[in-house]
């Protein structure tokens, strides 16, 4: 018997209520799904990190570890990050109630199910790699022993292709694109939910539909305005907040 089983594929949320919760009413006026993917970052940046983390934990999810999530609970160092990154991060961790803390540094490094390996940037190096270049792209194909890898992390909709011989190729995943699983292996970017980076801000998520094979991208407009607002009141970085605007 063939499982018809749908999923949705999210990435960073970023504690954007607003982005996180028009994905989901976007998921369920699509017909649901049996299980949410998250490929990590629900926090960071954004101004409701426990709420979202809270609202994650509601619905069936499998979720891993994100740089943001593991440097808001001190698991990892900020020394990375920029300083808008970092001066966030720390007013994240002042948020977090200690059952969020423990969420969020239990969280895995990497998930293998079905046909995927999930990893939040890349498969080599799940926390701090940028998945952007088919250089890197092609190396990191000997770091899966599944068909398809998912990352997050650049929030950017990308797929990268690997072929036969030995070549790697990158596209852009343009909204309401359907992508049908072959024989070929790829790495899919499913885009980032509350803080989009390819110059389209509504937020960005896939489903994966194992029945017929097919990966779809949705972009969904949500009120940046609110998240905006949250962000000013809390003092949090102003280029943080624009950038919003543009999906930048
Ligand atoms: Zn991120």
């Amino acid at each position: 018997m063939i499982d018809k089983v749908r999923y949705a594929i999210i990435a960073d949320i970023h504690a954007n209520l607003a982005a996180f919760t028009a994905v989901l009413d976007d998921i369920e006026h699509r017909g649901g799904v049996e299980e949410v993917w998250c490929l990590g970052d629900v926090v960071g940046y954004g101004p409701e990190p426990s709420e979202c983390i809270q609202l994650l934990r509601q619905t069936n999810h499998i979720c891993i570890a994100g740089n943001h999530d593991w440097a808001a609970t001190g698991k990892i160092d900020m020394s990375d990050f920029n300083a808008d990154a970092a001066a966030a991060c720390q007013w994240t961790g002042q948020q977090l109630t200690a059952e969020d803390v423990d969420y969020l540094s239990n969280l895995p490094l990497t998930i293998e199910k079905d046909d995927f390996t999930l990893a939040h940037g890349s498969p080599r190096e799940p926390i701090w790699e940028y998945l952007v270049s088919t250089e890197a792209a092609k190396e990191n194909f000997d770091y899966f022993k599944s068909r398809f890898c998912l990352v997050g992390h650049s929030h950017q909709p990308l797929v990268f292709a690997y072929n036969e011989s030995g070549m790697c190729s990158v596209s852009l995943f343009p909204s309401d694109d359907e992508l049908l699983l072959g024989e070929g292996r790829l790495i899919i970017n499913p885009g980032g939910v509350g803080q989009p980076r390819d110059g389209d801000p509504r937020a960005s998520y896939v489903v994966y539909d194992s029945e017929s094979r097919k990966v779809t991208l949705y972009r969904v407009p949500y009120d940046i305005g609110t998240t905006q607002a949250k962000m000013m009141a809390y003092g949090l970085p102003t280029r943080l907040v624009a950038r919003l605007t543009y999906g930048m």
